[in-house]
């Protein structure tokens, strides 16, 4: 997009790809951003007392909406952002299956947790953790999947009972207009509402939330979780990445060829789980390179259908890509495909395989976020490891090898928050797994089966007591002595000393 500058409240957003208009947008006034948030919070209230049921049911209905209205949603995200139809078509989808996943167990997840008592003479208590909405859960969220950043947390919030305030990326503010559109179309209450604009109107949405959920860079989640301090509001931060792909001796070299260009290429590289650096044994390395430079001149480039994959979103992402390139060249990286920047009109970067490459170079150690695919040779699984712990991101990775239990061995000493064996980006698919980074890609995490829905509670623990027998008994009608008696028995049944006979 490219926001053409009014000199009012509202702005010209522009296709990327072709400079065609897409849309226009009316920005939000920051000081009105508090105003918006006491409407969602009065709202949210009937929504939280419709039951997880109730709620359940509006879901149905906009995953309804959502699927008759796919090809309009489809049109205007590759407006505004120069998307291909083979990219665009996946962010519905992902919506769909999320929302499924959480209509038919949100009851579930809301349900009391009965927790089991620690001690057996402590199970006189009945114990149950309830799960209580926050009123409203602001959603900072960036520009490369406007449908999915927008709403995949958004409908675990909107389960639980809480009011969403989205507030969109500047760059990307047109798709979610729609989205909002069909929620009250298919007739939900007021309880999902937008904040557009830039870092004043997210500064204000930490400000007037109860829980933020942030998408975007780590620089700017280092931000967020600044300003969300001042009140103590609690933050789940989904960050950046620089994901490396491990390929294995043994691996099957044309599948793991192909899932490193689709890994790479998808969304012309802007993805959060990206393969951004691949580590290959050297036995398989020739035979590799070979079959990637091969998939890779097979891919069309454009907006649109007919396209692998599109524009970047804008010149200054297109800047970060060159510049990633222009370093690695400049230290002795070749490329083997792409490299420099086509003539003619739109952000596009081609796709650019690079080889010869090393972690001095920028291409290996920050998030490149465009189409590049850099390429490292490494002599043993032990190095491979090294190198792929060696970033401060830690949000994904993906292991290739024809032995799934060699790889599964090697995916536990990654230090990240999932990893694919012999695929790419799938678990993005899976909201009953957590989606989190370790070290700067993140703090919490997204889905995780019922903790999707959870996470946007407050947990409180009731505690009843099983019997009236015994009430009381702790309280101060002990002598010394029968304290020291209860205090001895307690010390037994827990445990703490070992047993005689267990020495
Ligand atoms: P960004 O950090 O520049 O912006 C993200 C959002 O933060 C935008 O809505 C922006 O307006 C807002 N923002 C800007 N300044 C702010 C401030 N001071 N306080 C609060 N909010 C502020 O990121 P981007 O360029 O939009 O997105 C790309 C980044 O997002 C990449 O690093 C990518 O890896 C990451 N990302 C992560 C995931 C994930 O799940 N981990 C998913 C998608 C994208």
């Amino acid at each position: 997009m490219t926001a053409t500058a009014d000199r009012s409240d509202v702005s010209t957003i522009l296709n990327p790809a072709t400079g065609a208009v897409a849309g226009q947008v009316r920005w939000t006034n920051p000081a009105d951003v508090p105003q918006i948030a006491a409407g969602l919070r009065e709202a949210q209230q009937g929504w939280e007392a419709r039951g997880a049921k109730g709620r359940a049911k509006v879901l149905a209905r906009y995953a309804v909406w959502l699927d008759e209205h796919r090809d309009e949603i489809e049109r205007l995200l590759i407006a505004e952002t120069g998307k291909s139809t083979t990219d665009a078509v996946q962010e519905v989808l992902l919506i769909s299956i999320i929302l499924s996943y959480y209509i038919k167990t949100v009851e579930k997840a809301m349900a009391p947790d009965p927790r089991p008592a620690p001690l057996p003479f402590l199970s006189v208590k009945k114990i149950a953790v309830h799960y209580r909405p926050r009123a409203v859960v602001g959603i900072i969220a960036p520009w490369n999947y406007p449908v999915a950043n927008a709403l995949m947390d958004a409908v675990g919030a909107l389960a639980a009972g809480c009011a969403v305030l989205l507030k969109p990326s500047e760059r990307t503010p047109l798709t979610a207009e729609v989205l909002l559109r069909g929620w009250i179309d298919c007739g939900a209450p007021e309880v999902l509402a937008l904040a557009q604009g830039a870092r004043e109107v997210a500064e204000a949405v930490i400000d007037s939330s109860d829980y933020i959920q942030f998408t975007g860079s780590s620089a700017t989640g280092v931000k967020v979780m600044e300003r969300a301090a001042r009140r103590l509001t609690p933050v789940s931060l989904e960050l950046g990445g620089k994901d490396p792909m491990i390929v294995l001796d043994d691996a099957d070299i044309p599948l793991a060829a192909n899932a490193a260009v689709w890994g790479a290429m998808f969304n012309a590289g802007q993805t959060c789980v990206s393969v951004e650096r691949v580590y290959v044994m050297d036995t398989v390395y020739d035979q590799f390179v070979a079959a990637v430079v091969k998939a890779v001149e097979n891919l069309k480039m454009g907006a649109g259908a007919g396209f692998d994959f599109g524009a970047l979103i804008d010149e200054s992402q297109v800047a970060v890509t060159a510049r990633h390139v222009d370093d690695a060249l400049a230290k002795g990286a070749k490329a083997l495909t792409g490299g420099k920047r086509p003539e003619g009109k739109g952000s596009f970067y081609p796709p650019t395989v690079l080889v010869d490459v090393d972690h001095s170079m920028l291409c290996m150690s920050e998030e490149t976020f465009g189409p590049t695919l850099p390429i490292m040779k490494v002599s043993s699984v032990g190095e491979a490891v090294r190198l792929a712990n060696d970033s401060p991101y830690g949000l994904s990775a993906s292991v290739f090898s024809k032995d799934v239990e060699r790889a599964k061995d090697v995916a536990v000493q990654l230090e990240c928050g999932a990893v694919n064996v012999n695929d790419v980006i799938s678990n993005l698919m899976l909201p009953t797994a957590p989606m989190g980074g370790w070290k700067t890609s993140g703090i919490g995490a997204r889905f995780g089966g019922l903790d999707g829905v959870r996470k946007f509670c407050r947990q409180e623990t009731v505690v009843v007591p099983r019997t009236a027998a015994g009430a009381g008994s702790n309280y101060y009608n002990h002598t010394v002595k029968a304290l020291a008696r209860g205090n001895k028995l307690m010390t037994k049944f827990a445990q703490i000393r070992p047993r005689r006979e267990a020495k």
